[in-house]
């Protein structure tokens, strides 16, 4: 991984920031534990054994008191202890675990974070809202994952938080899925690294970490009566896989349980995922916390859940209760804690001084506008209408979307307040949120002597009489999504279909923008000429479009999910419904998740996984295996005329014994490339990424036989081939 001067700068101011010598947390806060009676201080000890060293020290009480939330949306304002400095620094926190005046053990003040840091309407601060999660792994880049979380976690310490409820990975079985925007795609291997990325960034800067929601909540419809069954070895190389590489990148310092079940018990109460996978196999050391209102029984804690949020109503007094009967052992408690204790060390938290500070708002946005170029995605280009040649053109009309006000964003707990207020007119808890990032004012600064109009779109007759007129027409398609809610359908809402179509017609320079969660249905297609799916591209989505559309930024996003063509491609073509008694999602696709469905089925999508294009072309050429099978070299060359960034993709075949869908992705690269230029690329694959999971041996096996390993530009064209052989492990 290339590392900028700024990344390399901002690393070593958070490691100056972690080994300053000042007072920590706790005395700062008035949290001081007496003269020299803090051994648990001493940054030299190891985060265990300063845990060790605390947990001796502590009642049952106080033990209790640090295993749960206190209370929905309670904050350190509740806690009557708090100094005066404590409360100063509140940020009004999705969720708070108290913290141990007596023996400086701080709070912890949680906030969601997934694509920035929120709630900061209640205080009215800032921070940066940031590309949804899809369109950051449409990047594909570690280094961009790695830099958003660490903008995150500075964004995050800035308000007076110490931890993050960012870190979704959970896969995009599920297309209609609400809370896709969130996620990072249908790959475990691309989501798992990009979430871990994202999560060492967020550490790196002294804030403890998560990754959620653990697991297989791939659909919000009944989320929390959810039982989702999948068999053993498929959960194990997908869902569960983007879970345990996450943690060995980022490791976290807590992973959230999710609402559902998984094969009949609720994973907070889930031995299998939280005890035997997640402890003893991922060597998971942090804690469990329960997503708000996911514990259903004092028992939780024996089968794996270490943090009730975001009350006490199992693991307050009952729990209290249970260790006094000896119905849990105390054993288990001081794990519980020990947990915690040894997260909020490792992140840093206990050291750090809580400085309050102005967020660097500038920054923010510049990143914010980088991460909405590198993640958006070209699908069609035909006839080189992209980018726009504006020496022959004289006036373009935008159409719909609010494209006049802003781009859209995802609703629920991953929701970053909009700075300025709402773009567009709605209000209210649920409302539709818009950024003040409005394309036609960014089109329009970029434009001189060009008109730029703006119809709403409303009526197709009307919008199809500007676009007759124009000599570009620039459609604005949008697909609200949010927690707690799926989408009905893959398709557009409202008459969205019917206005592109109406607009085709009427101009055959139209070019559709999607803001939308994840894929959706294209029925004009074939009639438009390019098509832009941006996602949500937060703060300066708008300027970073204008960049895209005039060439300034040549699109380089890869699709991390596929497009279907219809719903009846899917392996589930109904969603499970929220009215079924006790509803059960079967998983039966297993393995057979995303670009592996339509491969194993042989049915071709709308869009592949992967698949994105360019200003420029590409070629490929040269694929060579040393003596190292994982390693492997090859040559793209930028065949056009501008200069641009190819993702390179790797797929492996495995040996037919293996019975594995026909392809999955083991490794990319991104290659930068000036016009005619080439470059030899070199990609390190991770032998685990040839693994399959012995659901009998209970472990990761290779098998042994012929891997046929494939290199190209999209799942579907893979112009390198090379055979591998190795031994069975
Ligand atoms: C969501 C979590 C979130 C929590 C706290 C829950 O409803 O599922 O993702 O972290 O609320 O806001």
């Amino acid at each position: 991984m290339r590392i900028s001067k700024a990344m390399a700068m901002q690393m070593a101011l958070a490691l100056v920031c972690l080994n300053a010598s000042a007072p920590g947390f706790a005395q700062q806060a008035g949290y001081t534990a007496g003269q020299g009676a803090s051994p648990w201080m001493d940054k030299t000890l190891s985060p265990d054994r300063r845990a060790n060293l605390l947990l001796k020290e502590m009642t049952l009480d106080e033990k209790i008191s640090m295993i749960h939330g206190a209370g929905w949306e309670h904050n350190i304002w509740a806690d009557e202890h708090a100094t005066q400095a404590a409360m100063e620094m509140t940020p009004g926190a999705a969720g708070y675990l108290q913290g141990v005046k007596r023996l400086g053990i701080p709070a912890i003040q949680m906030a969601d974070a997934a694509v920035g840091v929120t709630k900061g309407a209640a205080t009215g601060r800032f921070s940066t809202p940031l590309p949804s999660g899809l369109a950051e792994a449409s990047a594909w880049s570690r280094a961009l994952s790695h830099e958003s979380g660490a903008l995150i976690g500075r964004e995050l310490l800035s308000a007076g938080f110490n931890m993050s409820l960012g870190g979704g990975c959970n896969l995009l079985r599920e297309p209609r899925n609400g809370r896709n925007f969130e996620y990072k795609g249908e790959d475990p291997i691309l989501a798992g690294t990009l979430v871990g990325e994202q999560i060492r960034g967020v550490q790196e800067q002294g804030v403890i970490g998560d990754i959620k929601h653990y697991a297989l909540n791939d659909q919000e419809t009944a989320r929390t009566t959810l039982n989702a069954v999948m068999d053993r070895r498929a959960m194990r190389e997908t869902d569960l896989l983007a879970f345990e590489i996450g943690i060995r990148i980022g490791h976290p310092g807590a992973v959230m349980c999710s609402y559902n079940k998984v094969n009949g018990v609720y994973a907070c109460e889930n031995p299998y995922l939280l005890n035997d996978v997640l402890k003893k196999d991922f060597g998971f050391e942090g804690f469990v916390v329960s997503d708000w209102k996911a514990t259903h029984s004092i028992g939780a804690a024996l089968q794996g859940l270490d943090v009730e949020m975001p009350d006490d109503s199992h693991f307050g007094q009952k729990l209290k209760d249970a260790v006094l009967h000896g119905e849990l052992p105390a054993a288990r408690l001081d794990d519980m804690v020990r947990r915690v204790l040894r997260s909020e060390i490792a992140a840093g938290v206990f050291d750090r001084v809580p400085t309050q500070s102005v967020t660097d708002v500038t920054y923010g946005l510049k990143f914010a506008q980088h991460a909405a170029e590198q993640g958006t995605v070209l699908l069609k280009n035909d006839r080189g209408v992209l980018p726009l040649h504006v020496g022959g053109i004289r006036s373009i009309v935008l159409i719909g979307g609010h494209a006049d006000a802003g781009v859209l964003s995802g609703g629920g707990s991953a929701q970053v307040d909009p700075p300025g207020g709402n773009a567009i007119a709605e209000t209210g808890r649920r409302a539709i949120v818009y950024y003040r990032s409005s394309p036609l004012t960014a089109l329009r600064r970029q434009l001189q002597g060009i008109a730029v109009s703006y119809v709403d779109g409303e009526d197709p007759g009307q919008a199809a009489a500007a676009a007759k007129h124009a000599d570009i027409a620039i459609v604005f398609a949008v697909q609200p999504a949010r927690e707690d809610t799926d989408l009905a359908d893959l398709s557009l809402p409202g008459k969205q279909d019917a206005l592109i179509d109406a607009v085709a017609d009427a101009n055959a320079k139209t070019i559709v923008v999607l803001e939308t969660g994840g894929p959706v249905k294209m029925p004009w297609l074939q009639k438009v000429a390019s098509v832009l799916e941006i996602w949500y591209p937060g703060i300066r989505g708008g300027e970073a479009l204008a960049n895209i559309l005039l060439g300034q930024v040549n699109p380089s996003g890869k699709l991390p999910v596929t497009f279907p063509m219809d719903e009846q491609q899917l392996p589930r073509p109904v969603l499970t419904s929220r009215a079924e008694h006790a509803p059960v999602v079967e998983y039966s696709e297993g393995l057979k998740i995303g670009y592996k469905w339509y491969d194993a089925t042989g049915k071709r999508p709308l869009f592949p996984f992967g698949f994105g294009l360019s200003y420029t072309q590409f070629s490929y050429s040269r694929l060579d295996v040393g003596a190292d099978p994982f390693t492997l070299h090859f040559t793209v060359r930028n065949t056009g005329s501008f200069a641009g960034t190819e993702i390179s993709e790797v797929y492996a075949s495995l040996p037919p014994e293996a019975a594995e869908p026909p392809k999955r992705l083991v490794g990319w690269a991104r290659t930068q490339l000036g016009p005619g230029e080439s470059k030899q690329v070199e990609v390190k694959l991770d032998p685990f990424s040839f693994m399959i999971f012995d659901a009998t041996l209970d472990r990761w096996v290779t098998v042994g036989g012929t891997y046929h390993v494939q290199v190209g530009g999209s799942s579907v064209d893979t112009p390198l081939v090379a055979t591998i052989i190795l031994k069975a492990r």
